[in-house]
């Protein structure tokens, strides 16, 4: 059995679809409690199909609203749901993020909501890592306009996830993704630097290049807006990289193995 295993509560970018929530990617592992990579619209519905919304530790790449903004209904959760007062949730984000989902979560405008009652809540340092249980997380700093990370996740037996976050093309990525088993990254559109704007997302093309360079063995395509053609970002990435190819849908399981296990590095169920 994978030490790790990846499912995709929600994957449709930039706002809810009609077929998934926003972003959030359950991960679990023997050694660790759960892990939510962001927590977007819809994430906190999906998540009861899997474990105890109490029991997760909640991990943020930024602050935009398709990635954070069913938080606030985390804390009702963690405030009000019968069953027994654990600690404190732990949950790591850009600075500021106390101040966004306590804004999010307040009963009268302009106040904030003080959300350390339940939520530990930790700011991540470029390039350090954490230790959540037996997973290695490290936050990079990738090119998208709030402070934005990519998270490098390392499992007891050496598999290697990436996930982009949100993010435009740069060097960064690249190097965030290096090497990795799977590399979880946004496609957000159809490749046109003409019309798209800068600095924002990905294309499928460019999400594809940036596979090929960091020699990544298996990439999955995500964060694929209700407005974007999956079939088109798809080619693109298919065109650009030359290992397998695959855009996530909600509910998709993944387990996620070292490549030198065998071919199957990440296993659809
Ligand atoms: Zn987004
Ligand atoms: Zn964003």
């Amino acid at each position: 059995m994978a030490a790790v295993r990846l499912t995709v509560l929600g994957c449709s970018g930039s706002v809810t679809g009609p077929d998934s929530p926003a972003s959030g990617y359950l991960l679990r592992s023997e050694g660790s409690p759960p892990v939510v990579i962001d927590f977007g619209g819809g994430v906190l519905g999906a998540l009861q199909r899997h474990v105890d919304p109490r029991s997760a530790v909640v991990l943020l790449s930024h602050l935009h609203a398709d990635h954070c903004l069913d938080v606030p209904g985390l804390l009702v959760w963690r405030r009000y749901a019968p069953g027994p007062v654990g600690e404190r949730g732990l949950m790591y984000g850009p600075v500021g993020t106390a101040h966004r989902i306590g804004a999010a979560s307040a009963e009268t405008p302009g106040n904030i909501d003080d959300i350390s009652d339940t939520i530990d809540l930790r700011t991540w340092v470029e390039a350090t890592p954490v230790q959540i249980g037996d997973l290695t997380v490290t936050p990079m700093g990738v090119c998208h306009p709030p402070e934005s990370f990519g998270l490098r996740v390392t499992a007891p037996d050496g598999a290697i996830l990436v996930y982009s976050g949100d993010t435009a093309i740069c060097e960064d990525i690249v190097e965030l993704a290096q090497g990795a088993d799977v590399f979880l990254c946004e496609a957000s559109w159809e490749h046109d630097p003409e019309n798209n704007p800068p600095g924002l997302h990905l294309s499928g093309r460019e999400a594809g290049e940036i596979a090929e360079r960091a020699g990544v063995k298996r990439l999955l395509l995500t964060h694929i807006p209700p407005w974007t053609s999956r079939e088109a970002v798809l080619a693109e990435a298919r065109a650009a990289f030359s290992g397998p190819v695959h855009a996530v849908s909600a509910d998709e399981s993944f387990d996620i193995v070292p490549s030198h296990v065998g071919e199957n590095v990440a296993t659809r169920s």
